[in-house]
């Protein structure tokens, strides 16, 4: 299972979730980022086997949905927690202030469209959230024309009941939703604003309108801690993660994907006995059709489509070369090992070491038909 760091940040309609104790900087049992780099590393790795299940067996659906203030993170989170994912099966859409023909509507009509297939995962970058987050502090739905009993209901607290049942009537017919507030301090916010100002590159992230909302920060936080408290439930979490450190924030998006995979369970389909039958005749045939004999494939040095050259990309550093490099000398006893040392240490300095690992256990390999 995925550590449990996560806990402590779930909220299922129980527990009362309080914005003004929170802790935005938690780094949780990490002192910095380079004692988290190993368990996010093997995280990714493992929420992508696990989503390769998910979408072979396609029984169920998973929505995550992510919502924060501006400058939380929700975009880096999102690019380094669902990037090695195969894009088969998975969707990242992104809600924006609706058009006119989606304001013609009710405001759940425009999500059906973005709704995964089952083994699919949707990746939601804003969502129906905001209806009662931006939609709660300014009071948007005075905008609109409504029917005359509509102005007279507590809109935004209709809104609460309407998504709780939403997400239920989801859940209930094979789709989960789990919900994602990165909560970043009012000073952090300050901080990454004057670094998108000074930063050329980061231009273009910063608009008037981020500036403008900042004013409501207050009004904003008492929305947040609302729509937790009315929306959390045990089968829709939601989940508030301390975002002043990206990358704790980035480790913590990863347990909780890993930990809803993995609750999930999904398992490789399995043919029946009839078909596994057929199809080791048909084996026979296509061994028959061959030139010479089939000889099976030796495991291999991983191929650049493997998970874990890209997240070695994202990782690698001197340090864990050399930790890699002693795990393989210790974990080369035979090629099993060296299969299980390719699953688990994913970094380009590893190749060496894995190269040697596969010597090591072939010298092992003839020692030992030698003696036999
Ligand atoms: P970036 O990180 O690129 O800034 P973003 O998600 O902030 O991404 P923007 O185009 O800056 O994208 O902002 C989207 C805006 O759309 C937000 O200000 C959000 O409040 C607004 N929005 C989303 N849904 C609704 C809604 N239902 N009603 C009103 N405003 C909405
Ligand atoms: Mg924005």
């Amino acid at each position: 299972m995925a550590k449990d760091g996560i806990k402590a940040y779930k909220y299922v309609g129980k527990d009362k979730f309080k914005i003004a104790g929170f802790d935005t900087g938690d780094t949780g049992e990490f002192a910095d980022r380079a004692e988290a780099l190993d368990e996010f590393v093997h995280n990714l790795l493992r929420i992508n086997k696990l989503q390769q299940k998910l979408y072979a067996e396609r029984k169920e659906g998973v929505i995550f949905i992510f919502q924060a203030m501006d400058a939380a993170g929700k975009d880096g989170v999102i690019r380094t927690v669902f990037n090695t994912l195969s894009p088969h099966g998975v969707r990242e859409y992104c809600f924006k202030v609706p058009s006119s023909e989606e304001s013609s509507h009710d405001y759940l009509w425009r999500f059906w469209s973005a709704m995964p297939a089952r083994g699919n995962i949707s990746i939601f970058n804003r969502s129906y959230y905001e209806d009662v987050l931006v939609g709660r502090v300014h009071k948007l739905y005075k905008n609109q024309i409504l029917p005359e009993r509509m102005k007279k209901s507590d809109i935004i607290g209709q809104r609460y009941e309407q998504i709780r049942n939403f997400e239920k009537y989801l859940y209930d017919t094979g789709t989960r939703v789990i919900k994602i507030f990165l909560n970043v301090s009012k000073d952090e916010q300050a901080r990454r604003f004057i670094s998108r100002i000074d930063t050329e590159r980061k231009n273009w992230k910063i608009s008037s309108g981020d500036i403008k909302e900042r004013q409501f920060w207050d009004d904003y936080m008492e929305a947040f801690e609302t729509m937790v408290n009315e929306t959390s439930t045990s089968v829709n979490p939601w989940y508030v993660v301390p975002a002043d450190h990206k990358w704790y924030a980035r480790l913590t998006v990863s347990r909780i994907v890993l930990q809803t995979l993995e609750e999930i369970d999904p398992q490789w389909p399995v043919i029946s006995d009839d078909e596994l039958e057929a199809v080791q005749e048909y084996r026979k045939e296509l061994a028959a059709s061959l030139p010479g004999e089939y000889i099976p494939p030796v495991p291999q040095l991983p191929e650049f489509a493997n998970p874990g050259i890209v997240a070695a990309q994202i990782v690698e550093n001197e340090e864990r070369a050399k930790i890699v490099e002693k795990i393989a000398r210790r974990k080369a006893r035979g090629f099993k090992a060296v299969e299980e040392l390719l699953e688990t240490t994913p970094t380009l300095a590893s190749l060496d070491a894995i190269i040697e690992a596969i010597a090591e256990a072939k010298d092992q390999e003839t020692e030992f038909e030698e003696e036999t």
